[in-house]
């Protein structure tokens, strides 16, 4: 039987490990990582939303601290394995880099058609405030949302606090509020109350087409982060990493950046030796506009390109799966300024 002609919702729940998943350890002082098992002894009532339950379990669990792009290559593969068989993918994950996950995750399934839900939790689900309890159980529902017989939800999205996002759009700005999460240039894909409020004008349209998955990524990337006052040496330093292919240049504002001569010479020459420079705001909310500025008009002049409102989370994994897939370099740089799964906004 498919999942489309079945009635009990079947779902993957993929337990990476994460603060959801701790408990605190007198000996070592510090949080450590359960079972699955122990998790859901935690949760008896998710017994009662009548679904199907399997559990694929990280061993051992890790802290999102130290999940990887081989991690996510390892994520994308169990979907891909269990794709036909279920309606819809919780993945239990730390709240600390989830947003990285989930935009790597929004690359790799292309024309995904059912849900994957990250969620997580601020608090070990063991304690009395927790807010595991709330965000899993509804996970679980969002993961099995369907009208007809298509997902309501198939898109990589998180979880958090009442509030589902885009994955790819999503950031952690929070490490003590259960709000953790936002989105600040996307709206919520859904809120939850009473009832769950899903705004389906947000939300991705259902593929016409299968499922491919991509597992190939590469890590040869770099990070300009600018501040007034960097210096030319480190400036140069983050341009002459060795092997890298792409910096992710964060600016200020809309785009812009210092017009100090020795700058300007050394953004030419870093991408006349090959790199490929995309241009990310350190502002959370709104976009790089190349040329509003004369402090970014230069840069589209050498040739910098675009980044418009991706999130840093979103840059680095797009760049990681674009460097990952055999293209041109023009190529690279015009996949890079094109919205592939609601990533960013271009007009
Ligand atoms: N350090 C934890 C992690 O990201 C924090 C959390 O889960 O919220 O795995």
């Amino acid at each position: 039987m498919t999942a489309a002609n079945r009635t009990t919702p079947r779902i993957l729940i993929i337990y990476t490990g994460g603060t959801v998943g701790m408990v605190y350890d007198d000996v070592l002082g510090t949080l450590r990582p359960i079972g699955f098992k122990e998790i859901r002894d935690n949760i008896p009532e998710i017994i009662r939303l009548g679904y199907e339950f399997q559990v694929h379990a990280f061993n051992p669990p890790v802290d999102s601290s130290n999940m990887l792009p081989q991690s996510y290559i390892e994520l994308a593969k169990i979907i891909e394995k269990n794709y036909h068989q279920y309606d819809g993918f919780v993945v239990l994950h730390g709240s600390d880099t989830m947003a990285f996950t989930a935009s790597a995750l929004s690359f790799m399934l292309e024309n995904l058609g059912k849900p994957v839900v990250l969620t997580g939790s601020q608090l070990p689900i063991g304690e009395i405030r927790t807010d595991a309890r709330e965000n899993i159980i509804t996970a679980l529902e969002i993961a099995a949302a369907r009208r007809g017989n298509k997902s309501l939800v198939p898109e990589v999205c998180i979880f958090f606090d009442y509030q589902l996002f885009r994955g790819n759009r999503s950031k952690k700005y929070n490490a003590e509020k259960f709000e953790a999460f936002y989105s600040m240039n996307y709206p919520p894909l859904a809120e939850a109350g009473i009832t769950i409020k899903y705004q389906r004008q947000f939300i991705l349209k259902h593929p016409e087409l299968p499922l491919k998955v991509h597992k190939k990524l590469n890590q040869d990337i770099a990070v300009l982060r600018l501040y007034p006052g960097i210096t030319q040496t480190t400036v140069d330093a983050v341009f002459q990493t060795p092997n890298a292919r792409a910096v992710i240049m964060e600016t200020w504002g809309s785009g812009n950046a210092s017009t100090q001569q020795w700058f300007i010479d050394s953004v030419k020459k870093a991408i006349k030796s090959g790199l490929i420079i995309v241009n990310i705001t350190q502002c959370d909310g709104g976009a790089v506009e190349l040329g509003r500025y004369e402090t970014s008009k230069y840069l589209q002049e050498a040739g910098v390109i675009s980044g418009y409102d991706l999130t840093f989370e979103a840059a680095v994994t797009k760049l990681m799966f674009l460097l990952g897939q055999n293209l041109s370099k023009s190529d690279i740089k015009r996949l890079m300024q094109t919205s592939l799964r609601g990533e960013m906004t271009t007009d």
